[in-house]
């Protein structure tokens, strides 16, 4: 039985029942897709569900607060997925009078949108014969085909694509596509495929090499930066209630328009694995945080470390409490509304350990 068969086969049979596998809505598969990059969907899942309730419609979505898509999509990582996907869902009513794009190059246009995501739509809800090449595409097609040269080359990348294109079944290329992703996923996996049973192994390259722990070959480690943030987390009771100080995170740095704290952070080079001595603290205040009464000090959290896909991160929480307002150019909020603020996952788990503390 030849390749593309006996895959699609494999796919009717095995594959799992997913919301977004229920729908032609281009909207919806949109969504799911751009949820579940670089994300598991045993992770992805709850968030496409919570999206879909809020924002059942693209009009829905395109109309909604940047704070408020941010907020929901708060511990899913990469954050600048959800700000593309929210100006995407602009373009859409804006550019495409609110019907989505039903051509590759009109859904390659949208912000945030790659060839992979493009491809995956195009083919998924309209039927047009584009493949894709995810991850677990990679994975599966060089080890079953034998694709031995580094997969971080484009040349490489080029020739998977290529392999998956002439592969690719042209009466149901979503589902051919689905189908590669899924094995990928589910049979041919990064550590301990299940060889012995899977439905490919007679003809399976790197089964028969003996070398399915050495593919997709790999040149280039990842470069990973340490970065050290001490973070000056500022309370004060106003009128009877509790005020907390809050930085909104502007320019390019990672979490653009999330919300954290006023912040130190150490120049690039510095190890350190231990908190400041708060009249150190000082030494580093910019002109904005000389306002910070230190006397006020009282406390400092132990190490929270953060791990993203460039950045290691290590950050203390510093706790001050002075006796009122000080003159800072931060946003200062009531406690009891911090959730409406989104904060990244770093954030979130030291204030779920701070407001711990507190009742
Ligand atoms: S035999 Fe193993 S390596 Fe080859 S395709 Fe199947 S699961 Fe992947």
């Amino acid at each position: 039985m030849d390749f593309t068969k006996q895959l699609l086969q494999w796919y009717h049979k095995s594959k799992r029942d997913l919301p977004w596998r229920r729908t032609k809505d281009p909207y919806l598969i949109w969504l799911s897709e751009i949820i579940l990059q670089q994300t598991r969907i045993d992770q992805g899942l709850p968030y496409y569900e919570k999206f879909v309730s809020a924002y059942p419609t693209v009009e829905l979505m395109a109309r909604a607060d940047e704070q408020d898509i941010l907020k929901l999509w708060q511990g899913l990582g990469y954050y600048s997925r959800a700000r593309n996907m929210h100006e995407a869902s602009r373009m859409i009513v804006r550019q495409f009078n609110g019907t989505f794009p039903d051509t590759y190059d009109g859904i390659r246009s949208l912000k945030g949108v790659g060839d992979y995501t493009a491809a995956a739509v195009a083919s998924i809800v309209f039927g047009l014969p584009f493949p894709v090449a995810d991850g677990n595409v990679i994975r599966f097609i060089s080890r079953f085909f034998g694709i031995t040269e580094s997969t971080d080359l484009a040349s490489t990348k080029k020739r998977i694509l290529e392999t998956a294109r002439d592969h690719l079944d042209h009466r149901d290329p979503g589902d051919f596509n689905q189908a590669m992703m899924e094995f990928g996923a589910t049979q041919c996996t990064p550590a301990n495929p299940s060889c012995p049973s899977c439905v490919f192994h007679k003809a399976c390259f790197a089964f028969k090499q003996g070398m399915v722990a050495e593919l997709p070959a790999r040149s280039q480690k990842t470069k990973v930066r340490s970065r050290y943030i001490h973070y000056l987390v500022v309370t004060c009771t106003l009128g009877g209630e509790d005020y907390i100080y809050l930085n909104k995170r502007t320019g390019n740095d990672i979490w653009k328009n999330m919300f954290d704290f006023p912040q130190l952070e150490l120049p690039e080079g510095i190890k350190q694995d231990h908190p400041l001595k708060v009249g150190d603290l000082k030494k580093f205040f910019p002109a904005d945080q000389s306002g910070l009464p230190i006397t006020h000090f009282q406390g400092v959290s132990s190490k929270y470390d953060h791990l993203l896909t460039h950045q290691r991160l290590h950050a203390w929480f510093y706790h001050f409490r002075p006796e009122q307002k000080i003159e800072w150019p931060y946003l200062l909020v009531p406690m009891k509304r911090l959730d409406d603020y989104p904060v990244p996952r770093l954030v979130d788990r030291y204030l779920k350990d701070f407001l711990y503390l507190c009742v």
